[in-house]
C-alpha cells in the first residue's frame, strides 16, 4: 500500500458530525455463549469513537456482524444482546436497537434517532447482500446515513457492502482506531527507523510463507522461529527428527532465502533448539545443536544461545514487527525463548529504543504470558487483515478510504 496515499485518509476530525447521521462500521464480532456476551473488550474499544460522535452531536448508526449466519436470520446471532450490552457501558446515552438493517424498520428506527444517540442495527450478515457487497443492498444501507466511517480494520481485508461498497457512496472516513492501525503498520513497513527486525514465528507455515515473501524486501533481518524454522531446517537439509515441518513447502522456502539474498535481508534462523519427545512438560530431552537433533525429538523452543543471538539481532534495531511465538509458549519450558525475546523487546520500547509493533491472536497470548503485553509500542487485534497488510496485499477496507477512488460500485451502480 502506498504510503504517501494513506497520508490523504480523512478522519472523522476533519467533518462537521452534527447532526448527521453517521454510518459508523464497527466490529463487535463479540463471543456468545448461552445468550450471554462472554468477552466485552471489543464493545469497550468503540466506546471512545462513539462518544466522540455523540458529543459532537451525530447521530450513530452503528454497523456490524457476529459471527458466521451466511446470509441468514439466525437469532442466536443477533446483535440485539450486543447493544444491550453497548448500552450498559454508554449509561445515559441512548442506544436503540433496529431488528433489521434495511427498509421501512430501519429507516423508521433511524428516523427516530436524535442528535447525540445511537442505532444499532441487526446482524449485517443476514443479508446476503453484505458479504457479496451487492449493489442494491449497498443502496439500501445507504440511505440511511450521511456519512461512512469505518472502524473495523479487522474486517479491511473484505469487500463486502459494509466495509467497502458504502465508502463509494457516501463521504468516507476512518475512525481513530483504523487510523491508529494503519499508522501502526506504516511505522514498521512504510518509513521504518532502519535497522528493521521482523520476528516470525508459530504454526502455520503456509499461510505465513507470503508473509515471509514480502517481509524480505521490506525489513534488514528476518527472524525466524517456531515451528516456521523447522521447515528451512528441512529445505537445508538438516534432520529435524518428528518437529512440525510442512516438507512440500521446501522450494518456496529455498525462493524465499534467495529472494532475501538479492534484497539483502539477512534470514536469521535458531541454531540450537529444546528438543522433547512429546508436546509435554515432562518429556523434554534437552537442548541440541542443528544437525544433532535427535530422530525421536520435536523441536519446541529456540535454545539458550539462540536466544542471546536474537537478543543480540533486535538489540541492533529501532523498529521491529513480530508475528508467531518463538515455541509452543503454552506448555512450559517452552515459552522460555519467546519470554526472553518479549521481555527484552519491551524493555528496550520503554527506554524508548526500539519500536515494537505485534499482532496475531497466539502473539497476543504469548506476550500476554511473557507479562509484555502493554509495553509494546502498538499491539493489533486483527488477526487475518494483519496478515494480508504483512504479505503486501492492498486492503479493499483501507482502498475505499483513499480520496477519488473509483470503486466496483461505483462502476456497478
Ligand atoms: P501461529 O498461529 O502460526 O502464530 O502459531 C502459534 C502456535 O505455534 C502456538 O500454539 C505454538 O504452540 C505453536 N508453535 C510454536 N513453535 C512451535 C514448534 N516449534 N512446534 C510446534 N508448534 C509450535
Amino acid at each position: 500500500m502506498n504510503g504517501s496515499a494513506l497520508m490523504n485518509i480523512r478522519t472523522i476530525n476533519d467533518v462537521d458530525v452534527t447532526g448527521k447521521r453517521v454510518m459508523l462500521r464497527v466490529d463487535l464480532n463479540v463471543p456468545i455463549v448461552n445468550g450471554a456476551v462472554l468477552d466485552i473488550t471489543r464493545i469497550q474499544k468503540i466506546i471512545p469513537t462513539i462518544r466522540s460522535l455523540t458529543d459532537r452531536g451525530a447521530r450513530v448508526i452503528v454497523l456490524s456482524h457476529l459471527g458466521r449466519p451466511n446470509g441468514c436470520e439466525n437469532k442466536d446471532l443477533s446483535l440485539r444482546l450486543v447493544a444491550n450490552a453497548l448500552s450498559e457501558l454508554l449509561n445515559g446515552i441512548k442506544v436503540r436497537f433496529i431488528d433489521d438493517a434495511i427498509g421501512p424498520a430501519a429507516r423508521d428506527g433511524v428516523n427516530r434517532t436524535g442528535n447525540g444517540e445511537i442505532a444499532v442495527l441487526e446482524n449485517l450478515r443476514f443479508y446476503p447482500g453484505e458479504e457479496a457487497n451487492d449493489p442494491g443492498f449497498v443502496r439500501e444501507l445507504g440511505e440511511l446515513g450521511d456519512i461512512y466511517v469505518n472502524e473495523a480494520f479487522s474486517c479491511a481485508h473484505r469487500a463486502h457492502a459494509s466495509t467497502y461498497g458504502l465508502a463509494s457512496l457516501l463521504p468516507a472516513y476512518a475512525g481513530p482506531s483504523m487510523m491508529a492501525e494503519i499508522d501502526a503498520l506504516e511505522t514498521v513497513l512504510g518509513s521504518p527507523k532502519r535497522p528493521v527486525a521482523a520476528v516470525v514465528g508459530g504454526a502455520k507455515v503456509s499461510t505465513k510463507l507470503p508473509v515471509l515473501k514480502n517481509l524480505v524486501g521490506k525489513v534488514d533481518v528476518l527472524i525466524v522461529g517456531g515451528g516456521m524454522a523447522n521447515t528451512f531446517f528441512h529445505a537445508a537439509g538438516h534432520s529435524i527428527g518428528k518437529s512440525l515441518c510442512e516438507p512440500d513447502l521446501a522450494a518456496e522456502v529455498t525462493e524465499i532465502m534467495n529472494r532475501a539474498q538479492q534484497a539483502g535481508c539477512r534470514i536469521v534462523l535458531p541454531e540450537c533448539a529444546v528438543v522433547a519427545e512429546k508436546f509435554e512438560a515432562g518429556a523434554v530431552l534437552g537442548t541440541f545443536k542443528l544437525g544433532d537433533i535427535p530422530d525421536q525429538g520435536m523441536i519446541l523452543d529456540i535454545g539458550p544461545d539462540s536466544q542471546s543471538l536474537v537478543l543480540n539481532e533486535i538489540s541492533r534495531c529501532r523498529t521491529l514487527l513480530w508475528n508467531g511465538p518463538l515455541g509452543a509458549f503454552e506448555i512450559s519450558p517452552f515459552g522460555d525463548g519467546t519470554n526472553a525475546v518479549a521481555r527484552e523487546a519491551a524493555r528496550l520500547t520503554r527506554q524508548a529504543r526500539l519500536i515494537t509493533v505485534a499482532g496475531g491472536g497466539d502473539t497476543i497470548a504469548a506476550l500476554n504470558a511473557a507479562g509484555v503485553g502493554e509495553d509494546f509500542t502498538y499491539v493489533s487485534t486483527a488477526g487475518g487483515a494483519f496478515l494480508e497488510w504483512l504479505e503486501g496485499r492492498e486492503l479493499p477496507g483501507i482502498q475505499a478510504l483513499l480520496p477519488n477512488q473509483d470503486h466496483q460500485l461505483a462502476r456497478s451502480a
